[in-house]
């Protein structure tokens, strides 16, 4: 998985240079181990964690080469990443028949979103499904224009209105309008300005409310968006989001220009929200499903 490659080279490249010349696991290592997490981004109370079940393991089994340790250090890290288990035929999409599937994406500005959901729409479009896209950030002119070209290229159909018209009633428009059209999929775009909670908070409630009016158990979905290359800034965003309503899935971008892919790891761990995509770069295939094994593998190599 070369989208992947710096976050591998980051985390095991360091592992390698800690544990080389040295064959049994001791302190030492194990002081050099959290170095590499904490520096990768994994989060301390996360990095705390799997160093206290592996000298817990050093303990018990008393030697272990460093062969062993990675292998563990394998089994830990596979063990805090939470994935989505849905279908895979609507790109992961737990879509049914009968009323759109309706996911409301947020996050903060520039971090990939308006990507995000053209990557989403194109590959929804390709795997068969007819896909509305509504453009509810309506602060920024610059915002729906962008997400104009990504539905064009997608071939999924935009709703939108002027800049400056409220949000709520764009993601309104855009259920009735995917709902009357027989759609399969319904992305909706939002405002990422981090203001205070509670504007926050008011802002996400007022769209939720609306598309309940539309579709009664709308939004299926609430897709967090978070750039993987700023570390300890994800996290955060990840706090002030789930405070302020009820994420239910997360897509990481930007890990192909990282080497702090440990993010994902952490972000697992502490928020226990499953990762659905992962953004390995700006062309519209490289947005991937999450899947804990492949990418534990590729790390590990
Ligand atoms: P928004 O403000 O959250 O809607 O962010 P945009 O979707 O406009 O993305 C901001 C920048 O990040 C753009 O230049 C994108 O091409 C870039 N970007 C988004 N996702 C990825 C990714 O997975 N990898 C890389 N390298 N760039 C990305």
């Amino acid at each position: 998985n070369e989208g992947l490659k710096k976050t591998k080279e980051g985390i095991f490249g360091k592992l390698a240079r800690a544990v080389a010349g040295r064959s049994q696991v001791d302190e030492a290592m194990l002081d050099d181990l959290e170095e590499v997490l904490i520096t990768s981004d994994v989060g301390v109370d996360t990095t705390v964690k799997i160093i206290r079940n592996i000298e817990a393991r050093v303990a018990r089994d008393k030697y272990m080469n460093s062969g062993e340790l990675k292998s563990i250090l394998r089994e830990e890290i596979s063990a805090l990443l939470q994935q989505s288990d849905s279908r895979r035929d609507s790109f992961g999409l737990d879509v049914k028949e009968g009323a759109p599937y309706v996911v409301m994406v947020v996050g903060v500005n520039g971090v990939g979103k308006t990507t995000t959901i053209g990557k989403l729409a194109a590959q929804l479009v390709r795997a068969g499904k007819k896909v509305y896209i509504g453009a509810a950030d309506t602060f920024r002119a610059a915002a729906i224009d962008q997400l104009q070209v990504w539905a064009d290229r997608a071939g999924a159909t935009m709703i939108k209105q002027e800049m400056g018209a409220d949000p709520a009633s764009v993601a309104f428009d855009t259920l009735k309008s995917a709902v009357a059209n027989g759609a399969d999929v319904v992305l909706i775009d939002t405002a990422g300005r981090l203001h205070n909670k509670v504007g926050l908070m008011n802002e996400l409630t007022k769209i939720r409310n609306v598309m309940a009016k539309v579709i009664p158990d709308a939004p299926h979905e609430v897709m967090l968006v978070l750039d993987g290359s700023t570390g300890q800034n994800a996290f955060e965003q990840a706090r002030q989001f789930t405070d302020a309503t009820q994420v239910t899935s997360l897509a990481v971008t930007k890990l192909d220009g990282t080497a702090k892919g440990g993010v994902i790891i952490g972000i697992s761990d502490q928020f226990r929200i499953p990762v659905r995509y992962i953004g390995i770069g700006e062309g519209i295939d490289q947005l991937k499903i999450f899947d804990r094994q492949e990418f534990v593998n590729a790390l590990f190599g």
